[in-house]
């Protein structure tokens, strides 16, 4: 399809799969990013193999970013932002560029691929950001990348006893995020997995509320490590700091109905995904409501002929899974540019 032109909002995953699919059928791309680099948080993530490959779907975006990179449909602008956007026949789109150039392009669709934010835990009681050795798993992941053992981050000793709080701003009925955010369970235990490798001393606590198994994958691991760490079903509570600099970690235990103190030397709080929004207002633009969710899906976008969401900006999806779904919604919008 050489003469029809494809906008995609967003250079993670599901927007750089989405712009390979239809450079491969001869459609033009372009690609806008607000960030500096490609990837996204997943382009963030860290390889979780151990004796062998844990399937967490880090590598693909690597392999996705040097594909579109490297294809002459698809023309990629980092540190983009949308300016502005108006349907007719096609979309009148406007953005400025890194440097501040404006830029005009004719699209005849248009994919949302923002992706998500990550719930940030400052109002939660567990201290972050108070205190240095209180981290979010998105910091752990950035974390392993660059370190064989982990250290702690307040003074760089291996520590003893490492804390998991699950469901941190997802399943959440005070912040209004009653979704589950479907990856952090699987990327938590990837991760202590990956850690009990390599910290051969470290012992790792993970307070649950419920396990999600969501990918094929998943239970193999979930098998493979719940005999190697803490498995403990319980409702956290307030992190104090010890004089000592230890981390105090307060939590209810439902099955024996008590309250419990317990010391740690660090605690990983696995993040809810968040939507992130509509796209410096463009959903406003056309006139479309917030969505009920915040996730703009299929079903929202619908009013806007040629307008299309791809990836976890239409909700939490692991990496596989938001590969996978633009790889549809590209077909989707192959079959749309056919009818016109
Ligand atoms: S899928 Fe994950 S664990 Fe396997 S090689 Fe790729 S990045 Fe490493
Ligand atoms: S995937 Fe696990 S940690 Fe994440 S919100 Fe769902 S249950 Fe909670």
């Amino acid at each position: 399809m050489p003469d029809k032109n494809v906008l995609i909002i967003g250079g993670g995953v599901a927007g750089l799969t989405a712009a390979i699919e239809l450079a491969k059928l001869d459609c033009h791309v372009v690609l806008i990013e607000k960030e500096k680099s490609l990837g996204g948080h997943a382009g963030q993530f860290t390889c979780k193999a151990t004796d062998e490959c844990a399937k967490c779907g880090a590598c693909i975006v690597e392999e996705k970013i040097d594909m579109a990179l490297s294809h002459a449909n698809i023309t990629i602008y980092n540190q983009a932002r949308l300016a502005a956007i108006s349907r007719k026949d096609r979309f009148a789109v406007t953005f400025f560029t890194e440097k501040d150039a404006e830029q005009s392009y004719d699209a005849d669709a248009v994919i949302v691929a923002t992706g998500f934010q990550a719930f940030d835990p400052v109002d939660k009681p567990f201290g972050y950001k108070r205190f240095e050795d209180v981290i979010t798993n998105l910091d752990l992941e950035k974390k392993l990348r660059h370190e064989i053992e982990v250290k702690r981050p307040s003074d760089g000793i291996t520590p003893e006893k490492i804390a998991f709080i699950q469901c941190v701003g997802s399943r959440d009925s005070s912040v209004n995020h009653l979704w589950c955010s479907r990856v952090c369970c699987g990327s938590a235990l990837r991760m202590a997995n990956l850690i009990n490798t390599r910290n051969k001393n470290t012992e790792i606590s993970f307070f649950y509320i419920d396990v999600q198994t969501f990918g094929k994958d998943f239970q193999f691991y979930y098998d493979r490590i719940r005999d190697r760490i803490r498995m403990i079903r319980a409702i956290p509570g307030d992190v104090f700091r010890t004089p000592d600099g230890q981390l105090k970690l307060e939590y209810y235990l439902p099955s024996e109905g008590k309250q419990i103190e317990e010391l740690f030397d660090m605690i990983v709080l696995s993040v809810g995904i968040i939507p992130v929004g509509t796209a410096d207002g463009m959903m406003e633009k056309f006139g479309l409501e917030q969505p009920k969710t915040g996730f703009p899906d299929e079903e929202f976008m619908r009013p806007v002929a040629g307008l299309f969401a791809a990836g976890t900006s239409k909700g939490p999806k692991t990496i596989t899974e938001a590969v996978a779904d633009a790889g549809r919604v590209a077909l989707d919008v192959v079959h749309y540019l056919q009818k016109q």
